[in-house]
């Protein structure tokens, strides 16, 4: 029997918060991004997410950082990049690259 390709769990760090907390050793930018700055930082993810290497996606975490510091509209674009590099895997088993599928997103 052969055992069916387990999907990937994709995860975009979102660098941006607005004041650095004392405690806090997460790789973060304590600056409030302009929207110049996020539309450069997602388009980046976009490219890093294109050269990256291909498998079956059925979960999207965004962390940080503090992801609802960049515009929804540009997360949006995160996820449509995702979905259509990593085909979604459907949920319960199996997976059709020609469906599409829906992440369960975490932010
Ligand atoms: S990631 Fe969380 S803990 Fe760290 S600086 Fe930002 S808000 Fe504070």
């Amino acid at each position: 029997m052969i055992e069916a390709e387990r999907p990937l769990g994709l995860y975009v760090h979102i660098p941006f918060c607005e004041a650095k907390c004392a405690y806090c050793h997460f790789a973060i930018d304590p600056r409030r991004p302009g929207r110049p700055r996020q539309e450069r930082y997602v388009a980046a993810v976009l490219r890093e997410m294109a050269g990256a290497e291909k498998g079956l996606a059925d979960t999207l975490y965004f962390g940080g950082g503090t992801p609802s510091l960049v515009g929804a509209d540009l997360l949006a674009r995160v996820v449509e990049g995702a979905r259509s590099l990593f085909a979604a895997a459907r949920h319960g088993g199996g997976h059709d690259r020609g469906q599409p599928a829906l992440f369960q997103l975490f932010v």
